[in-house]
């Protein structure tokens, strides 16, 4: 399936407009016109089943979420200089979610993406610590801001990293040994405090998505975290978890992807689904860190949490808890990796199944003595089950992990036509 010269043509204008440095999913582009629940429609009206999307967290179109910005908008539309009371019981819904020191002596603040959230995270934690530098893990993705895109090395080959920022290695669960995993990591990021101490004035802060996502997806072990939030504490740095993308629900029933790690974080950075493709993001942060940034200078986001972007979110987080969706999370992403641990019996090119909740990660790689990455059998999977209407992708250094992350709402049934779609796929590459 082509698409047609109208697409075409504006897949040709979209270059024209929009210029080199965008792109789009797939060999095969999708044009895209509608969404509910966990489907897309393209311009013909065919429907495309979407195991990709994580910001539509709650499912596309949510008709709740769409009143309740629907409404907000015909009422009031202002930012956070005026008081205004529905910021703040949002603020007192989210903040017990985050447990430990953040619950109990946390703020929230507001962005309007999670790079803006994770450069302020930064920008906090150089201020508190005095110091500059900045670990993260090598294939890590936080943004797209000046900072963030220095902290940014899956960006692309040639993105250039901040001077202050080191990198740590992926924790690959697949290949590395189990037992030695957490004091070989640990062990890293030691080596790269000294290296900031030596050559800068030493470590700010070790930022980290719990879910590894652009690492790759790795779950496990879940005792590699904790330990290093108390090294890096230990040496004058804070740790920050950013939940971009293991948050509100996604890895399961814990709903933050730190507590998996019992980790108690001293900043949470957080945004893609918190409402449901409104644009709002967020950082929590205790207390005592963000204290003398406060008193030595403001904060002001237009939009950063304005009257519709909070009652997006709290409708999001509303139905979040009213349909136990990180539970769900939990039941079918289980589902998912049982229906591919099936399909690993038939086709050895599926090296490793990991994730948590309903991030799942299936590793295609040559064959699974050499663990060698087949990056390219992971496009073709991707496009191939693109071309039978149902949306992943991929992800790790060498592209070969399938990466699968469905809005919450995701069904068992939904999981039967992608495990049966992808099935159908892998006998038709093996022949
Ligand atoms: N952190 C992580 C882990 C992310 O995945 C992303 C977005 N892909 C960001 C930060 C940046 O968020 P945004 O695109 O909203 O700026």
């Amino acid at each position: 399936a082509e698409c047609d010269a109208e697409t075409r043509g504006m897949i040709e204008r979209r270059m024209r407009l929009l210029g080199p440095a965008y792109r789009l999913f797939y060999e095969n582009p999708l044009r895209i016109e509608r969404g509910s629940g966990t489907f897309l429609y393209d311009q013909n009206g065919e429907e495309y089943l979407d195991a990709y999307n994580n910001v539509a967290g709650v499912g596309h179109a949510h008709p709740r979420v769409a009143e309740a910005i629907a409404a907000q908008a015909a009422r009031l539309c202002t930012h956070t200089r005026y008081v205004q009371e529905p910021i703040l019981r949002y603020a007192e819904r989210i903040l017990p979610s985050f447990g430990g020191t953040l619950a109990d002596d946390g703020h929230i603040m507001f962005t309007c993406t999670g790079s803006e959230a994770n450069d302020l995270a930064l920008r906090i934690a150089q201020h508190h610590t005095g110091r500059n530098g900045i670990i993260i893990t090598s294939e890590a993705y936080h943004g797209n801001s000046s900072l963030t895109a220095g902290l940014s090395p899956s960006l692309g080959r040639r993105a250039p990293l901040g001077q202050w920022v080191r990198q740590v290695p992926t924790p690959d669960s697949y290949r590395l040994p189990r037992d030695t995993m957490v004091s070989w990591f640990l062990d890293h990021v030691a080596r790269q405090i000294d290296d900031l101490e030596r050559h800068g004035n030493g470590l700010a802060a070790f930022i980290c998505d719990s879910i590894f996502s652009s690492d790759g997806i790795y779950d496990d072990p879940v005792d590699l975290l904790a330990p290093v939030a108390e090294l890096v504490r230990s040496r004058g740095g804070v740790f920050i978890a950013d939940e971009v993308q293991a948050g509100f629900g996604r890895t399961g029933h814990g709903f933050w992807g730190y507590r998996r790690h019992g980790v108690d974080p001293d900043m949470v950075t957080m945004g893609k689904p918190m409402g449901n493709g409104f644009p709002i993001a967020a950082l929590a942060v205790r207390s005592d860190i963000v204290a003398g940034f406060g008193r030595d200078m403001r904060y002001f986001n237009t939009f950063g949490g304005n009257s519709v972007a909070i009652a997006a979110a709290q409708a999001t987080l509303d139905i979040l808890r009213d349909d136990a969706l990180p539970e769900h999370a939990d039941r079918v992403g289980d589902y998912i990796r049982a229906g591919f641990a099936r399909l690993q019996k038939r086709f050895p090119v599926i090296g490793d199944i990991r994730g948590a909740g309903l991030y799942v990660g299936v590793e295609m790689v040559k064959d699974p003595e050499s663990k060698a990455p087949d990056g390219v059998l992971a496009a073709r999977i991707v496009n191939g089950l693109r071309n039978r209407h149902v949306l992943i992708s991929a992800t790790g250094c060498h592209a070969n992990t399938l990466k699968i992350r469905p809005p919450l709402v995701f069904t068992t049934g939904d999981a039967d036509r992608l495990l049966h779609h992808a099935e159908a796929l892998l006998e038709e590459l093996a022949e």
